[in-house]
């Protein structure tokens, strides 16, 4: 074998393979439900695929309110971005935040560096709307993101901690009052795990004044 057809291995035999253009790169950003559908669809395409996401997991977002709600550890709805990737051998994983896209010159500026691309997914999901409800933008808890589940989680344990050592009546209720925002199918959930909840403290709780959580 010459030198020549061991680096270009022949096809037929007489003519000689060119080495394959290289490959082009797709950046996706955000590696929730549709940046992880596209780097799923392409990993056989033969592009170089980089998922950017400011989180190392990616979410089961539907479950957010069973987390919020105490009922699942946040881990259980939480995939490790490297371990679902592990086998797509064209695709690499960045945990950053994206900052900024220069569309002009094909760049992507996040956090730490600065990232060429030749084809760019954007995939950066939503943000929560509160639809002018007065009061919900400074007060409500939003349950977009699985941090914001385990803040809301950590809210309405510690009202049971300060309801069961709180010896008025009247704070005692306001304590233990959850109002939720929204009646589509989170806010109907979240009232139903709250209600569920509740069942599942009371022996945790035995001293507290079960009365002072009622369904409205
Ligand atoms: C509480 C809740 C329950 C839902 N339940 C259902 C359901 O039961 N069924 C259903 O079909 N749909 C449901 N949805 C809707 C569904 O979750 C969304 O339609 C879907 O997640 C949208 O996918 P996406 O890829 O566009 O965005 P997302 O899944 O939100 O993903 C966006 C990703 O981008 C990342 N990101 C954002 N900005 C940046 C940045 N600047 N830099 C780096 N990374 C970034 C985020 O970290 C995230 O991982 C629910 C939504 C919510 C909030």
């Amino acid at each position: 074998m010459d030198s020549d057809t061991e680096n270009h291995p022949s096809i037929d035999g007489n003519q000689t393979m060119k080495p394959p253009p290289s490959s082009p790169r797709v950046v996706i950003v955000g590696a929730g439900f549709g940046g992880m559908q596209t780097a799923q669809s392409l990993t056989k395409s033969g592009a170089d695929v980089l998922l950017i996401d400011r989180n190392n997991y990616n979410t089961f977002v539907p479950l957010l309110y069973q987390v919020a709600a105490a009922q699942i550890e946040p881990e259980s709805i939480a995939y490790p971005l490297r371990t679902v990737l592990r086998r797509a051998t064209k695709t690499q994983f960045m945990m950053a935040d994206v900052k900024q896209v220069d569309f002009d010159h094909q760049l992507i500026e996040t956090d730490s560096a600065v990232i060429p691309y030749d084809y760019l997914v954007l995939a950066t999901g939503s943000q929560t709307q509160f639809l002018g409800v007065p009061g919900a933008t400074d007060y409500a808890f939003p349950l977009r993101t699985l941090d914001q589940a385990i803040a809301l989680r950590n809210h309405i344990l510690q009202r049971f901690e300060q309801a069961v050592r709180e010896p008025d009546f009247g704070r005692r209720q306001q304590l233990l009052t959850f109002v939720i925002v929204g009646g589509g199918p989170t806010g109907v959930e979240m009232a139903g795990t709250l209600v569920e909840l509740r069942h599942s403290l009371r022996r945790d709780y035995p001293d507290l004044d079960w009365q002072a959580m009622q369904d409205d």
